[in-house]
């Protein structure tokens, strides 16, 4: 068995992919580094750039180039509202553990746009609102209950009524939540921007690299690779995505598969304020505007993760995006198509991630960042990674742990 899965990430178009020019070459394989970091994609590139920051010789590898596994699909909305609306997280862990949870997302998320603005990263990043509308799982009384949960735990969240989203976002009335303190990026730009950040330090990113083998050892984990080579680390990060390691994840993160249209550029503005959208369901449908003025939108989630199926479902799914998205933005025609691609995607119970030392193998990181916010959780993977390998404890270390549903 190989370290981790090999999977076809996603089909289609995405928007953000095309004829790129702007992948760096490959560095070759050092003998040895402080920090290998399995995986280029957003979180491996997010936990280079800040472990370099620290002082650390790290060392980025990928079997393909950077960005060009699921990071390359995302929508890219970055924020801190979860899959699993606060009070559903309360009821199971507790209100006060679940607002500790909420409030440490929504922090890595400001510290994120902090550190993307310090840095000079172009990467299209805007501060926009999320509408979260009513839908099957909250309708409005529910998103009322929400919204005072969100504001006893001092996130920055109001409640309006249907008319007064109508108004104030120009879209088919609905109750809705707006918050504030989420942002919008091209996904790729910012993952190949972390990574320059981090070769600037003498960070090393060698690609196609397919890592097939951790033997940990006393001094840290031997890497082996398909071709035979090997790299020895003090310590390994794998952020290998949604090709699981299935010796170190458990089962509950798991697979699913997810769909998307985009209209052609300068379809944008059909909303106000940027706007990024999305619904009180399961699946639910998200929706943004890109800087060339595309309207991105998703959803329509099925349990499939072969990606024969899910790709062959594609031209149904996008249409239906379609038509679901102009109900939503009070539409008399669905979205007109230019794009559409599918995409394999994560969930967990909590919809919070797996960041954690892996219980059965020394010296190796799990950052998974299962859920629709898997951008958030690799700016509070770096942030808690970054703390232990400094010798320090993260006081929320444990919310994150990838075992503690066992
Ligand atoms: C359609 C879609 C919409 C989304 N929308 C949002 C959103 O709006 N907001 C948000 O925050 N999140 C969103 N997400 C989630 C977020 O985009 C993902 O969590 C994130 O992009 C995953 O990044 P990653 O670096 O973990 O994985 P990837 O980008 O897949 O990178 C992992 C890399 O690991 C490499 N790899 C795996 N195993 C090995 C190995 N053994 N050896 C070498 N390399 C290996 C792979 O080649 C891959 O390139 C969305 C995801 C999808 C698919």
């Amino acid at each position: 068995m190989t370290l981790s899965e090999h999977r076809d990430l996603r089909g289609g178009r995405p928007v953000w992919t095309g004829d790129r020019k702007d992948i760096p070459p490959s560095d070759p394989l050092p003998a040895r580094c402080d920090i290998a970091v399995i995986g280029a994609g957003i979180m491996g590139a997010t936990i280079a750039e800040r472990l370099s920051a620290d002082g650390h010789q790290v060392l980025l590898v990928d079997r393909r180039p950077p960005a060009h596994g699921s990071t390359a699909a995302s929508t890219a909305e970055v924020m801190w509202a979860m899959d699993v609306p606060l009070q559903e997280l309360a009821r199971s862990i507790g209100e006060d553990e679940a607002i500790r949870r909420w409030r440490r997302v929504h922090r890595a998320v400001q510290t994120y746009a902090e550190r993307i603005d310090a840095l000079g990263i172009d990467c299209g990043r805007i501060d926009r609102p999320t509408v979260y509308l009513a839908g099957k799982t909250l309708d409005a009384d529910g998103l009322r209950e929400e919204a005072a949960l969100h504001r006893k735990a001092q996130l920055p969240t109001d409640f309006l009524d249907a008319p007064a989203t109508a108004e104030r976002f120009g879209i088919a009335p609905r109750a809705a939540l707006v918050s504030t303190g989420g942002f919008e990026v091209d996904p790729v730009r910012l993952t190949l921007g972390l990574l320059e950040k981090a070769r600037s330090r003498s960070a090393k990113a060698a690609f196609p690299r397919d890592v097939v083998g951790l033997s940990p050892g006393d001094e840290g984990v031997v890497l082996t690779f398909d071709d035979g080579a090997t790299v020895a680390a003090g310590k390994v990060v794998f952020a290998g995505g949604y090709e699981r390691a299935p010796l170190l994840l458990p089962p509950q993160f798991s697979l699913l598969s997810t769909f998307l249209m985009a209209t052609v550029p300068g379809a944008a503005p059909l909303w106000k304020e940027g706007a990024m959208i999305w619904e009180a369901s399961d699946p639910y449908l998200y929706l943004r505007a890109c800087s060339e003025g595309r309207v991105i939108a998703g959803g329509e989630d099925e349990d499939v993760i072969d990606s024969l199926s899910r790709d062959g479902m594609l031209p149904a799914k996008a249409a239906a995006v379609a038509a679901k998205s102009a109900a939503v933005l009070g539409l008399d025609a669905p979205l007109e198509e230019d794009r559409r691609w599918s995409a394999t995607f994560g969930s967990s119970p909590d919809g919070l991630p797996a960041i954690g030392l892996a219980a059965n193998m020394d010296h190796v990181w799990l950052t998974a960042g299962f859920g629709g916010n898997g951008i958030a959780f690799a700016a509070l993977a770096s942030e808690i990674v970054s703390a232990a390998l400094q010798g320090e404890r993260d006081p929320d270390a444990a919310c994150f742990d990838p075992y503690r549903f066992s």
